[in-house]
């Protein structure tokens, strides 16, 4: 049973209640965070708080009393919970108004719902996967078109990793205007030579914390970043691809649409990224 925090309290995770008028639940009118925890430590965590700090902003939504605290909490979740490796899960909504109403409610009287619960993850870095590589499959990308923003709107990418399995295969990439724009939730990349090359910053995609510390050591480590769009026949021709996220760290794939990705199994240089990114990033865990 984990413990899990609600709007300021404690509580084991089958006593925690959220009202059935949350904006969250009937609007998706909540944004998130995902931190994942190595050796018991949080990392990039000061990232994620800033990406947080951006999403509520965008959205107009209050900032939460427990805002500066964040840190504490997470570590308190972690501590409860004994978590050595896995992830902190937080959502902040705009709250539960005394009815269902298209109009922000007043923020003077609806104040945020801030829950956060851990997810325990033994083995996270050292995954069978990051060994294999993945599959992947292309999806038209049909969600909304402000993706920047980490809401809860979640429903397209559920579909994609659906759509996924259906095909046999592990995660969709979504394509839009011909060009991909990132997986279901994660960052996509491609190497071609000395070049990492990735779909570059707007509104079309979500701006990976772990996007930023990848392309970060990579260019520590000499290599080559193009920020640019890139279509899926030119994954298929690459030399390697991969992805990143706060909870798969930098992943081979192996496949696009059937298609092996150059050898057809994990590339020498997302491996090294990988290292690098995770023996850096233990390095500053807080
Ligand atoms: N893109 C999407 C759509 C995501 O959902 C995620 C993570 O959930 C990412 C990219 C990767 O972001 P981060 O590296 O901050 O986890």
């Amino acid at each position: 049973m984990r413990t899990v925090y609600v709007n300021g309290e404690y509580l084991p995770e089958n006593e925690a209640k959220v009202s059935i008028f949350d904006r969250g639940f009937l609007m998706a009118d909540g944004v998130y965070e995902v931190t994942s925890v190595l050796d018991g430590k949080l990392i990039d965590f000061a990232g994620h708080a800033k990406r947080l700090e951006r999403s509520l902003n965008e959205l107009d939504m209050p900032h939460p009393e427990v805002l500066p605290d964040l840190l504490e909490v997470h570590r308190e979740l972690v501590r409860l919970n004994g978590i050595e490796e896995g992830m902190i899960y937080l959502q902040i909504t705009r709250g539960a108004p005394d009815d269902r109403d298209f109009v922000f409610p007043d923020p003077e009287t609806t104040t945020p719902t801030v829950v956060l619960f851990t997810q325990n993850k033994p083995g996270l870095a050292n995954s069978p996967a990051a060994k294999k590589g993945i599959k992947v499959i292309s999806i038209q990308d049909q969600r909304w078109a402000r993706r920047d923003i980490k809401t809860v709107q979640l429903l397209f990418p559920s579909m994609g990793k659906m759509m996924a399995k259906a095909a046999g295969v592990d995660d969709a990439w979504m394509v839009e205007d011909g060009a991909v724009t990132e997986g279901t939730s994660n960052n996509a990349y491609i190497i071609k030579g000395n070049t990492i090359i990735t779909r570059h910053l707007g509104n079309e995609i979500l701006h990976g914390i772990t996007r930023a510390a990848v392309l970060r050591f990579a260019q520590e480590a000499q290599m080559k970043v193009e920020e640019r769009s890139f279509t899926i026949a030119e994954a298929q021709e690459a030399d390697e691809a991969f992805i990143t996220s706060a909870s798969t760290f930098v992943m081979p794939v192996v496949e696009v649409d059937g298609v092996a990705v150059g050898a057809g199994k994990p590339g020498p240089v997302a491996e090294r990224l990988r290292e690098i990114y995770l023996d850096e990033s233990r390095k500053v865990a807080m």
